[in-house]
């Protein structure tokens, strides 16, 4: 492949795409969270001048962040008539519930002090440390869902298009201190007949287990409306066990041997 180096590279930190002269696609990139307040721990909710960590933790009153959240990073469609979908990391944390998880990593004490020391020690929430969340998009009040028994077309998915389009934007990832991995991200691909958006929540818990929360977006050129089929997934390290450990690691691999504990497919209808 020739590259040509009279071009400098800028970073590129966002890109938009108009598709089919209906829909507005952009999507924005940019670097981590800071881990400290930038306002030396003066911040005040709902302040105007508030640092960007700090509205995080106000409005989502999580014990801890993920190691990773992107927060600057979304996905945007809005189409002609107003209607609009976003993908963004706060409201995907903002799924993440703040109860006890059921789940255990192997060495739970351990753990659970380490945390406990980054933390303070007084009034910490037990919370979904695996930051699992079921977060399907955010949608303005242009969007109607409705329930339906329609299945993505997998045949029209599978078809090879030429690719208008394409991005996969990270919204937050975490590590679990080395016992796994949390990462959420989207991805949007748009082909000549419309376009599909895969967004995912993958957990590894080494030795546990792994869970999927994946939701996918299909819309073809004619149709008013858009359709999601959201799919969690979940299997124990122990029925898995028997399967090549590089595939623990590829979560498009991994998929086909979970189990499917809930789906859910819906109509987006947006005029
Ligand atoms: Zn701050």
């Amino acid at each position: 492949m020739e590259i040509d180096h009279d071009i400098p590279r800028l970073p590129v930190d966002t890109e938009s795409y108009k598709f089919n002269g209906d829909w507005d696609i952009v999507y924005h990139k940019s670097h981590i969270l800071k881990s400290m307040c930038t306002n030396n721990h003066k911040c005040i909710k709902d302040d105007p001048g508030c640092c960007e960590l700090c509205c995080y933790e106000f409005k989502l009153e999580l014990p801890h962040l993920p190691e990773m959240v992107f927060s600057k990073n979304n996905l945007v469609l809005t189409h002609k008539n107003g209607a609009r979908i976003e993908f963004n990391p706060l409201d995907a944390l903002a799924r993440v519930k703040n109860g006890k998880s059921s789940i255990r990593v192997a060495c739970a004490d351990e753990w659970k002090s380490s945390r406990d020391d980054a933390a303070n020690m007084q009034e910490i929430k037990p919370f979904d440390w695996s930051f699992t969340t079921d977060y399907q998009g955010t949608y303005n009040d242009k969007i109607r869902c409705e329930d339906t028994d329609a299945k993505l077309n997998i045949f029209k998915l599978m078809q090879k298009e030429r690719i208008l389009f394409y991005h996969d934007l990270s919204l937050f990832e975490d590590e679990l201190h080395d016992h796994g991995i949390a990462a959420c991200s989207v991805k949007i691909r748009v082909m000549p007949s419309g376009f599909f958006i895969l967004l995912s929540y993958f957990l590894r818990v080494d030795g546990v287990l792994i869970r999927m929360n994946g939701t996918r977006f299909h819309y073809e050129i004619g149709n008013n409306y858009i359709l999601k089929e959201y799919t969690s997934r979940e299997a124990k390290f122990e029925s898995i066990k028997h399967l090549p450990p590089a595939i623990y690691t590829t979560p498009s691999e991994i998929e086909k041997h979970l189990t499917i504990t809930l789906k859910k497919t819906q109509k987006l209808f947006f005029d």
